[in-house]
């Protein structure tokens, strides 16, 4: 039996990437401004510096602004609360994005939902939550996004399809499941409570992993033919990257699989683009 195609996310991240930046361009060309992305970091958490770089390094190779708030871990919530005010109200500002997790003083619903829903470019605003499972025009989420756009590009037949998402969080698997029932799928939401979980994935069509549990998903667990799009992302005790599936197993079973790392993890950065992009088309509309 061959092996399952890979979805190259690398490569489709890049031509949407080179995509947007021509959009920009004329963009900028209309109305004599560049799309901005306003990041606001707080504290010092390594991973996160490092999530923040990659990210307005590509928002200025994409022709936008990008600048970087960054905050000390002692900045006090209420602080945190009058830059986000400021920046709604800075109609320079496009996209707006409060990097988490925040310092563990620092409740962050409240942080969330103070974020203008028109630059919630994370779209985790409740307002953009429930427009997306109202099946209106909204900011969504980037990860999920990115998923749905690999499906699209490999041309993965959805409407009708059975499709089971593993993971139940705000930011990857409830948005994914809300996109998925939109582009007409037979949704399932799978979680760390589910029961018979290996014979639910043996009845998907389509299977999405964002569990946060390394390689969970074996290949005996995968119905032959699917599509797997593998979210997690975890360093390996030989120091490399892989996923929640156990890719060697499951390219034996899947007709297309995501690799980590090449699969869903470019497709993020590039959704963020986008998202701010939309942001700042949908706000010049307005005024
Ligand atoms: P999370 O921890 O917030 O949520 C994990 C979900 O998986 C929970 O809803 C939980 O119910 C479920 N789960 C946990 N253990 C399970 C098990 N044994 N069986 C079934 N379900 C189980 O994580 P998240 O933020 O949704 O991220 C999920 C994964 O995706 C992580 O590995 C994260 O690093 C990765 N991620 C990658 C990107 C990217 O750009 N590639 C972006 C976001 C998240």
């Amino acid at each position: 039996m061959s092996e399952a195609k890979l979805i190259d996310g690398k490569l489709i991240a890049q031509a949407l990437r080179q995509e947007i930046a021509g959009e920009v361009q004329r963009f900028r060309q209309a109305h004599a401004r560049a799309p901005a992305l306003h990041v606001v970091l707080v504290g010092d958490d390594a991973a996160s510096a490092v999530y923040v770089r990659n990210k307005e390094k590509a928002v200025v190779e994409a022709g936008m602004i990008g600048a970087v708030h960054r905050l000390p871990a002692s900045t006090t919530a209420a602080a945190l609360h009058q830059l986000v005010r400021e920046l709604n109200e800075d109609p320079a500002v496009d996209g707006i994005l409060v990097q988490l997790p925040l310092p563990a003083h620092i409740p962050v619903d409240p942080i969330l939902e103070s974020v203008d829903p028109a630059k919630d470019v994370d779209g985790f605003h409740p307002v953009n939550v429930g427009k997306l499972w109202s099946g209106k025009a909204a900011l969504v989420p980037c990860t999920p996004r990115g998923c749905l756009h690999l499906l699209r590009t490999a041309e993965v037949p959805l409407e009708g399809s059975r499709a089971l998402v593993i993971g139940r969080s705000n930011i990857v698997g409830k948005p994914m499941a809300a996109l998925l029932l939109g582009a007409n799928a037979t949704v399932s939401i799978g979680h760390s409570r589910s029961r018979d979980l290996p014979a639910r994935c043996r009845e998907a069509d389509v299977l999405i992993v964002a569990a946060g549990q390394r390689q969970m998903v074996e290949g005996s667990w995968i119905k032959p033919g699917a599509t797997v799009i593998d979210v997690g992302m975890h360093r390996g005790p030989d120091g490399k990257l892989c996923g929640d599936v156990d890719l060697a197993s499951a390219r034996k079973v899947a007709a297309a699989i995501t690799p980590v790392p090449g699969g869903v993890g470019p497709m993020t950065i590039a959704m963020l683009l986008d998202n701010t992009l939309k942001a700042a088309l949908a706000r010049t509309a307005r005024s």
